[in-house]
């Protein structure tokens, strides 16, 4: 049996932005392409663009929930997260038990 291996918040925190880029690009080019199709045939914009709007909300979504859920220090379980934002870059200390995070992953 395999063992999963705990990710280390900053392997998450690289795994958490990708997901969010590519949903947030996701849904700028489904809306930008139901603005499109607005704009050339009335109000018929196809069923998959709605769907791939949905798509990019839920992935953005879902990558938030993981990061504000599984984004904390190892040591005593801080939250890394800044002031509930996914922060750009983790700092180097837990900012409550004072552990270095850098080599924890
Ligand atoms: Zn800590």
């Amino acid at each position: 049996m395999k063992e999963k291996k705990p990710v280390g918040p900053h392997k998450l925190l690289k795994i958490c932005r990708r997901l969010f880029f590519s949903g947030a690009l996701t849904m700028l080019a489904a809306a930008y392409l139901i603005g499109r199709f607005y704009t050339w045939r009335g109000n018929e914009a196809p069923m998959f663009l709605w769907l791939m709007a949905g798509a990019g909300f839920l992935s953005l979504f879902r990558c938030l929930q993981i990061a504000s859920l599984r984004l904390c220090c190892p040591y005593c379980g801080a939250s890394l997260m800044a002031g509930g934002r996914m922060p750009s870059s983790l700092p180097h200390f837990c900012p409550d038990c004072g552990k270095s995070l850098d080599d924890c992953d």
